[in-house]
């Protein structure tokens, strides 16, 4: 993925918290920024902090990016992706931050936590912030990011699906039980 020109991806090591083995994260890579296709040619989207993830993950955040994220920014607001405001990225826990149950897929940098997406035109930024979209625009940009993330990832859970998730978007690669079973609320 480093050989991508604009990407900003490098291999890490996570932490030595972390050496639970139901915590090890395949290819661990510290995600700065991701090049996607702007208006005006290539263009990056940085990572507010850069979350560490699998590279398997990473690569499938780099396509929904420059294949869904970027032209709904440029369908709904005419602005390119400049940058999203995450959490979440690789940490060794439980779902939800319970103290029992299963893993959480951040433990294995299968997932990512969108808090807000930012768009630009010239010097002029707006952040669509998920927990408070503001105004009809912001409302239908947000709902078609979801059903694109759906598409694109295994699990898409945000706001109005339950309480841990009510300020922001959880996308990941987990496979779940069934191969064809995708969880989308
Ligand atoms: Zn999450």
């Amino acid at each position: 993925m480093a050989a991508v020109p604009g990407n900003r991806v490098a291999a890490a090591t996570p932490g030595p918290q972390d050496s639970d083995p139901a915590c090890r994260v395949s290819e661990p890579v510290r995600v700065e920024a991701l090049a996607i296709r702007g208006q005006g040619g290539p263009a990056v989207v940085t990572f507010a902090p850069p979350p560490l993830l699998s590279c398997a993950m990473a690569r499938t955040l780099a396509d929904w990016l420059d294949r869904s994220l970027q032209p709904l920014a440029r369908g709904h607001f005419e602005r390119d992706l400049v940058a999203l405001r995450v959490g979440g990225g690789h940490e060794c826990r439980r779902r939800n931050r319970a103290s029992t149950g299963p893993v959480s897929e951040h433990a294995t940098g299968q997932a990512l936590d969108i808090f807000a997406i930012k768009l630009r035109t010239g010097g002029d930024a707006v952040e669509v912030v998920v927990e408070k979209p503001q105004g009809l625009a912001q409302n239908r940009f947000l709902d078609a990011v979801r059903q694109s993330a759906c598409g694109a990832f295994m699990t898409t859970l945000g706001p109005g699906s339950d309480a841990a998730h009510a300020n922001h978007l959880h996308v990941d690669i987990q496979e779940r039980r069934s191969r064809a079973s995708r969880f989308c609320q």
